[in-house]
């Protein structure tokens, strides 16, 4: 989770950070910019990681549709290509009128 502290007394924010390093931030704006208020605003909350893990766990997501689609990629070209599947027994046309003469 990814928090971004707004300031309550001007357009002042935070990067997203942690909870605690946000909140710290938000004190530490109010103390230079606004000393005597209470620190006030509101809170953006944002589910994914401060630390940049989000596009690691992206990459990974990529990785995984990638490996997804490369293996279903596989097996259909087994199905297209393999003559057991593609002749299975019943299902080759019959010419059923050929050769019986008119
Ligand atoms: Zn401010």
């Amino acid at each position: 989770m990814a928090y971004r502290y707004w300031c309550g007394e001007c357009g002042f924010k935070t990067p997203w950070l942690s909870e605690a390093q946000g909140e710290r931030q938000q004190i530490e704006h109010y103390a230079k910019r606004h000393p005597g208020i209470p620190p006030g605003g509101h809170v953006e909350v944002n589910r994914r990681n401060p630390n940049g893990g989000d596009g690691c766990l992206r990459m990974a997501t990529m990785a995984v549709l990638l490996l997804l689609a490369a293996a279903s990629a596989h097996r259909w070209r087994l199905l297209q290509t393999d003559p057991r599947r593609l002749r299975a027994p019943g299902t080759l046309p019959v010419p059923r009128c050929f050769g019986r003469g008119a």
